[in-house]
């Protein structure tokens, strides 16, 4: 399966061929943190799997060994790579995806950080779009 994404802007495109390791949705505070989300879905890949077919990363440092890649331009993050604990592997968002369905999440990780709140987020109330004005 070839997989095709991109960055918000269109600035940063890539493929990946072949089926991910993994889809995870994480939800360690660094990946909060950096995406200013309560967690972030990660589709794991053979570094080799993955091409970026138009335009240049910027990688950030996160942590000693954590790379983010992101696009410089409209700042969407795209690949985590860790050397130390994860090598010859990388991490796609899976939300990047032209089609973020083709390869649906399989487990929830690091939930030793996860916020209280997300536990039960799929018992929220939920509206199709907004909830009715009052
Ligand atoms: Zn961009
Ligand atoms: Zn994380």
């Amino acid at each position: 399966m070839t997989i095709t994404g991109g960055c918000h802007c269109g600035a940063i495109r890539y493929q990946v061929e072949g089926t991910a390791l993994t889809h995870a949705l994480c939800h360690c505070q660094d990946c909060r943190r950096h995406a200013g989300a309560p967690m972030v879905g990660w589709t794991m890949y053979p570094t080799a799997a993955l091409t970026v077919t138009k335009g240049k990363v910027k990688i950030y440092k996160s942590s000693e060994h954590g790379r983010r890649h992101f696009c410089a331009d409209c700042g969407t993050g795209l690949f985590y790579t860790n050397d130390q604990i994860l090598p010859g592997i990388i991490d796609v968002q899976s939300a990047t995806n032209d089609d973020p369905e083709a390869v649906p999440a399989r487990i929830h990780i690091q939930v030793a950080e996860r916020l209280n709140w997300m536990a039960r987020a799929h018992e929220l109330p939920a509206f199709e779009r907004y909830p009715p004005q009052a």
